[in-house]
C-alpha cells in the first residue's frame, strides 16, 4: 500500500517571516494531528535552512525545487544535491515544465539530475507532462511516455517507495484553475504504472509513488486522490495557503 505524499512546491514565492510560519503553523498541525499522509514542503533556496528548523520532528519533509547534475564547482547560482542534502533535504523536484521552458532543461539532462540526486541520497520527484497542443493532438500520452523513458534514471532505484517519485502534471493545467478530468488523470498514471514496471519490474515498479499535479485544491482533491494509481499531489499555488493545503491532505482517503 502505498501511502500517499502531498507535495508543496513553493516555486519563487515567500520571504523569511512567512515562509517560516507557514513552515511552522503546518509543522506544528502535523504534530497534533497525525496526517493520513506524507507532507513535504519544497521552499526556494534562502528559506531551507530555516524551514528545516522549523519542520524539525514535525515529520514534514523538505526538498530542493532543483539541483545541479555536479557535486561542486564552477557552476553559479546552482546548488547540488549534496548541498540539499546538508540544509535538510529529503527530496528535489526535477524537470518541473517551468524549469523545462525557463531553463530549455532536456529529459537527459533530468535524467543526469536524477542521478545526482541518488548519489546524495535524495528522493527525486520526476515531472512530466504535455502541453495543451499536444493534448489536442492526442498526443499525450506519447509525450508523456517518451520523458518516463527518457528523464528516469536507468537503473532501478533501490529502495523505491522511498527513493523515486513520478509525477504527473500536464502543461495547460499548472497554475491555470483547470485540472484534468479524473478518466484522464486514470489513464496517464495507469499507463506510468505501466511503464515504471516495464523499466524496473513489478516490486519496485509498483512501490513508486506517481503524483498528480495542476491546479489542485481543497474542492477537487479528494476526487483526484481516489484515482487509482494516484499516490499524492504536487501542489503550487494551494501549498502557500496553510488551510487549502491541509485540506489537500485531509481529502487523502
Ligand atoms: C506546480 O507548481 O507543480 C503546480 C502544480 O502548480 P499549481 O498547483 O499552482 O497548478
Amino acid at each position: 500500500m502505498r501511502r500517499k505524499l502531498i507535495a508543496g512546491n513553493w516555486k519563487m514565492n515567500g520571504l523569511r517571516a512567512g515562509g517560516i510560519a507557514l513552515a511552522g503553523d503546518l509543522a506544528g498541525k502535523c504534530k497534533a494531528e497525525a496526517p493520513n499522509c506524507d507532507f513535504l514542503v519544497c521552499p526556494p533556496a534562502h528559506l531551507l535552512i530555516s524551514v528545516a528548523e522549523a519542520i524539525a520532528g514535525s515529520g514534514v519533509a523538505l526538498g530542493g525545487q532543483d539541483c545541479h547534475t555536479a557535486v561542486s564547482g564552477a557552476h553559479t547560482g546552482d546548488l547540488s544535491a549534496e548541498m540539499l542534502a546538508d540544509a535538510g533535504c529529503g527530496f528535489v523536484i526535477l524537470g518541473h515544465s517551468e524549469r523545462r521552458a525557463d531553463h530549455g532543461e532536456s529529459s537527459s539532462l533530468v535524467r543526469s539530475k536524477a542521478a545526482a540526486a541518488k548519489r546524495a541520497g535524495l528522493t527525486a520527484i520526476v515531472c512530466v507532462g504535455e502541453t495543451a497542443d499536444e493534448r489536442k493532438a492526442g498526443r499525450a500520452l506519447e509525450v508523456i511516455e517518451s520523458q518516463v523513458r527518457e528523464s528516469l534514471p536507468e537503473t532501478a532505484p533501490e529502495a523505491a517507495e522511498a527513493s523515486l517519485v513520478v509525477a504527473y502534471e500536464p502543461v495547460w493545467a499548472i497554475g491555470t484553475g483547470l485540472t484534468a478530468t479524473p478518466s484522464d488523470v486514470a489513464e496517464v498514471h495507469g499507463h506510468i504504472r505501466k511503464l515504471l514496471i516495464e523499466l524496473y519490474g513489478n516490486d519496485t515498479g509498483s512501490a513508486i509513488r506517481i503524483l498528480y499535479g495542476g491546479s489542485v485544491k481543497p474542492g477537487n482533491a479528494a476526487e483526484l486522490m481516489a484515482v487509482g494509481d494516484v499516490d499524492g499531489a504536487l501542489v503550487g499555488g494551494a501549498s502557500l495557503k496553510l488551510e487549502d493545503f491541509w485540506a489537500i491532505g485531509r481529502s487523502c482517503p
